[in-house]
């Protein structure tokens, strides 16, 4: 199929042609015909990176009538970026349609220049919820004769907690609009939504359901938790034109990563939410001009990121949802390109990765954990390779040649390669020289039992404790489905430490109170302080020495312990939340 069969306007056929679009994507061939020539309304289920854009907007810019100084379609994106760059790409494609008129409004910028923009009388808006409800609400947009709207990313809006917004929204839009949904996943959420504000709907799926783009190989390397970070090395020296983005889960882990990735020599930069809009905007502007080949960030920052040409996303901890993996994932593999899908897990986290494949019809491939020798032999073929494909500039080397001819007399070719490579290679060799195996053993007896993420000594058997105890509190409580295993779990993964004695659980509400020997305290404190949205202090009025407390009500340590693990979740709902609990998803959501 060509765009010239679409029956779009010369206008914007001559437009894209200039942006060098031969033939419509997929998601195109599908949904602009069917704007174009029907009357329902749509559920697309398109992952980004699909040409969804144009899907809808060429139609839309087909079907404007420019001569009306109305707003005839609403854009409504999750994040600032998108819009921003919707709203680019429609200017884009209508440059060649005289008296078009689009305006993005955002929140994070000042509203008078939006405001201003607005007087233009702009017949298409592109909108994050927030920032349009306040306009709406100061009088300065009005949507009572849009012909068309289109909710793009709608899952991504109702994670980032918009679902009373879009609704409000809806409800100052007419009855004979035309809606159309496009949407990477099909949660629950989204089909209501679709039933209680859509006329009958045709629904168009690229791809498979859910499933990840079709392009995208999915592996995963089992390692122990501690020593997470060197895999990642091994995964990234192993590619070394890796062009990808790194997931942690919270802001802290992502600056320890970006941190320790930058200290030892890599290319690499954090991107979170505790960085400015600005700082936000640099660091995601040298990403996609390549001048960062990796990048490491937390979803909810990553969520205004649109790279196209990604060649890995790395998982350094799983999430803890199947549908941010599917996101995650599907930001590689674009644009009929291929991709890689990483994920370091711990052995306890198979069951996780069985979930996903599940979800996504796909098989995932565990690999074993690259040796030293083999990233040297990458490293070293990669470099030959770079040399081979090489540009010489002559003419500036030229001046050179003569003295540089002259030195290297004498000098055999096979010495010569030596040398270089070895100027280049010695880092590596030197680095990986005594490398040890990161894999962890087969059916070893410490992975059988579920200890294989600590140390020996760590890890053995439980010691019976005695001293002080203190009694810590956590600001998760019943009404977040919390019961002892549960909190024992929690603190098991969050602390990654078993010997840790838990004594006397008491859940309220909003919080629980547990025991720890005081020697220990700190562990426990410190080690949330890198949990997101969980936070631990010593419980107030209640020193829980022994003087206050003679013994606890039921020690928590040794066999109840390991059964607690967060990895045994047998009879109980499992981490994977299912999307009717799921949390406002901004960068507040819960673990569990
Ligand atoms: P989107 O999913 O709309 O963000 O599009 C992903 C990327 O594909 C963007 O960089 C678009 O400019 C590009 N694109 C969209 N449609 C086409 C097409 N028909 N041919 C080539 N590139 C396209």
């Amino acid at each position: 199929m060509t765009f010239k069969e679409l029956n779009l306007k010369d206008g914007i056929l001559s437009a894209i042609e200039e942006l060098g679009y031969e033939q419509p994507m997929p998601v195109q061939e599908q949904v602009i015909p069917f704007m174009l020539t029907q009357s329902a309304d749509l559920v697309a289920l398109a992952q980004t990176g699909t040409g969804k854009t144009a899907a809808f907007g060429l139609p839309i810019l087909n079907m404007i009538d420019v001569n009306r100084n109305q707003v005839q379609a609403l854009v409504l994106a999750p994040t600032r970026e998108l819009c921003i760059q919707i709203s680019n790409d429609l200017k884009g494609y209508s440059k060649n349609l005289d008296g078009l008129r689009i305006v993005p409004v955002y929140g994070g910028e000042d509203i008078r220049v939006q405001l201003r923009q607005l007087d233009q009388a702009p017949q298409i808006i592109v909108a994050t919820p927030g920032r349009l409800i306040d306009l709406i609400e100061r009088g300065k947009i009005k949507l009572q004769n849009i012909n068309f709207l289109v909710l793009d990313e709608a899952d991504e809006m109702l994670n980032m907690g918009f679902k009373e917004d879009i609704e409000k929204i809806l409800e100052q839009t007419p009855e004979n609009r035309r809606t159309t949904l496009f949407s990477a996943t099909m949660p629950a959420e989204i089909q209501r939504i679709a039933r209680q504000y859509m006329h009958d709907y045709e629904e168009i799926t690229v791809g498979s359901r859910n499933a990840g783009t079709e392009n995208v190989e999915h592996i995963y390397y089992v390692s122990q938790a501690r020593q997470r970070y060197l895999v990642l090395k091994r995964i990234v020296d192993l590619n070394p034109d890796i062009y990808g983005i790194v997931f942690c889960r919270t802001r802290q882990e992502t600056k320890e990563v970006a941190d320790k990735l930058m200290h030892d020599g890599y290319n690499a930069d954090a991107l979170h939410g505790d960085l400015s809009q600005a700082q936000r905007d640099t660091v995601m502007q040298k990403f996609r001009i390549r001048n960062i080949q990796l990048l490491v960030a937390t979803d909810v920052a990553a969520r205004g990121l649109d790279v196209s040409d990604l060649t890995h996303v790395i998982n350094y901890n799983l999430p803890d949802d199947v549908e941010i993996y599917t996101h995650r994932s599907g930001r590689t593999g674009r644009a009929n390109k291929t991709g890689v899908s990483v994920s370091i897990i711990h052995s306890k986290e198979k069951f996780k990765i069985k979930d996903i494949e599940r979800m996504l019809k796909r098989k995932f491939e565990q690999q074993q954990i690259p040796n030293g020798l083999e990233v040297c032999k990458k490293q070293l073929f990669f470099m030959i390779e770079r040399m081979q494909n090489v540009e010489v500039n002559e003419e500036q080397i030229a001046p050179y040649m003569s003295q540089i001819m002259k030195q290297m007399e004498g000098l055999p070719k096979e010495e010569i390669i030596k040398r270089f490579v070895s100027l280049e290679f010695n880092r590596f060799l030197d680095y990986y020289k005594n490398a040890v195996d990161l894999n962890i053993p087969e059916h070893s007896s410490r992975e059988r039992d579920g200890r294989n993420d600590r140390s020996g000594e760590e890890g053995g058997k439980q010691r019976k404790k005695s001293g002080v105890r203190v009694r810590l509190k956590i600001n998760l409580g019943s009404r977040e489905g919390m019961n002892p295993k549960r909190i024992l779990g929690i603190i098991n993964d969050v602390t990654e430490d078993k010997s840790i004695n838990i004594g006397d659980i008491e859940i309220t509400n909003k919080f629980t109170f547990f025991d720890v020997f005081e020697d220990q305290q700190d562990k426990v404190i410190r080690a949330f302080e890198h949990a997101e949205d969980m936070e631990v202090a010593v419980a107030k009025g209640s020193k829980s020495a022994n003087e206050n407390r003679e013994k606890p009500k039921r020690d928590y340590s040794g066999k109840d312990r390991n059964r607690s693990s967060a990895g045994n979740y047998k009879n109980e709902e499992k981490p994977w939340r299912s999307r009717d609990r799921k949390s406002s998803g901004n960068e507040k959501r819960k673990r569990w």
